[in-house]
């Protein structure tokens, strides 16, 4: 009942055939994704059918991997409100500024969308235990979608990871394990145990489902905008599942024809205390080197070296858009101008949007009239130790 041809990898373009389990290209070591027929997909999933289906990201069934509907692990993600932030708008002297609210998700992140996904993958291909680095949200999302699907959770987790993070993979019968270290090394400790435990990694990108859930992100901007898409999306980028699978959903909805070939200006916006993508844009790159020392409260942000690092620094550069930094301090205070202009509290990475928005429109590099999304991908309820109040 799936649309799925074969998995290819995003840099050698190795093809696989789909229905196995998979973690990176067995030939280079990069991600993997999932190809779409598109035209076999598209004479069921059209525009107008969508009014009438399930409010949730699986209302795009079509083009999600998942063979048997019964492997679906849902807990409703997915669909959230894109709210039209007049007042915040106003103070930037902007008509259309708008905040994609992810922090409405089940376990209050985007991070479901993913493992949603995931973990209904892994049910389909009889997967029983599943493991994860994470720098918090993740892990949480992990443990839920594990929870309702009977399986087993072992999470890695910085020590430092807020503590609303580590008491919900807890409460929600996780395996939780607590490194003195960063994700990076979090990630180590998966791939040198999870052969002997018999374990599936579900790292970011080093497993191919999560970006199929993000992607839907994508669907649903264009589609609450009336298949249109906006002019700039500004994207707290931490390993850039979001950001590579919304720009894969703007591919696979130009092939159906429902979008022409205009694309937003993507933008990355990371802390000054983690910004690996930042600085290899700047440098020009399309790698990513390490990035030294990585400490920022934006612990979603906290990823010194990201996988999928060229797939992020190509479609800011295709789609003319940017990279900026912010600093704590910065995104922080804009936390408390959302909330209290919006009545959102977001996540630490979702204010670092609004500074970084200032930034692009001080160079120039984003006009007050254009339509411009923030994405909140978190609920700032869950970094309490952040915040001063
Ligand atoms: C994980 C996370 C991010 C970064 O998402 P990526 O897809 O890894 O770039 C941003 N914000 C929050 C709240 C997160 O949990």
């Amino acid at each position: 009942m799936n649309n799925v041809t074969h998995l290819e990898c995003a840099a050698c373009a190795t093809q696989y055939p789909a229905g196995r389990v998979y973690n990176l290209c067995e030939k280079c070591g990069k991600p993997l994704l999932v190809r779409y027929d598109l035209a076999a997909a598209a004479k069921s999933l059209t525009r107008e059918s969508l009014s009438s289906r399930v409010s949730s990201m699986w209302r795009y069934r079509e083009v999600m991997p998942v063979d048997s509907d019964e492997n679906i692990v849902t807990l409703g993600e997915g669909w959230t409100p894109l709210l039209h932030a007049k007042r915040l708008g106003k103070s930037l002297d902007m008509d259309e500024l708008y905040i994609k609210d992810e922090s409405v998700n089940p376990t209050q992140s985007f991070k479901a969308r993913g493992m949603s996904a995931a973990v209904s993958m892994a049910k389909e291909l009889g997967v029983r235990k599943v493991a994860a680095p994470s720098a918090g949200n993740a892990a949480g999302a992990l443990a839920a979608y594990a929870a309702r699907a009977g399986m087993e959770a072992y999470l890695f987790m910085p020590r430092d990871t807020p503590r609303a993070n580590v008491v919900e993979c807890v409460e929600l019968g996780a395996n939780v394990t607590l490194i003195d270290g960063l994700i990076t090394d979090c990630g180590a400790e998966v791939a040198r145990r999870k052969d002997a435990e018999g374990w599936f990694d579900v790292s970011t990108l080093k497993e191919p489902y999560r970006v199929e859930g993000k992607k839907t992100l994508g669907y649903e901007l264009a589609e609450t905008l009336g298949w249109t898409l906006p002019d700039v999306i500004i994207y707290p980028t931490g390993g850039g599942t979001g950001l590579i699978g919304m720009w894969k959903a703007f591919d696979e909805m130009e092939e159906m024809g429902w979008i022409g070939s205009a694309r937003p200006k993507m933008v990355t916006v990371q802390s000054e205390g983690c910004a690996p993508i930042v600085t290899a844009f700047e440098k020009g790159e399309r790698f990513a080197d390490m990035f030294p020392n990585a400490a920022t409260v934006a612990s979603g942000l906290r990823v010194p070296k990201a996988i999928g690092d060229f797939l992020i620094i190509d479609a800011i550069r295709k789609s003319g858009g940017s990279a900026v930094a912010v600093s704590d301090a910065e995104l922080i205070a804009a936390v408390r101008e959302i909330g209290a202009a919006e009545g959102v509290f977001a996540a630490p990475e979702g204010g670092a949007c609004l500074p970084a928005l200032r930034k692009l429109i001080e160079r120039g590099e984003v006009r007050r009239d254009e339509r411009v999304v923030l994405f909140n991908t978190g609920a700032g309820i869950k970094y309490i130790e952040a915040f001063s109040s």
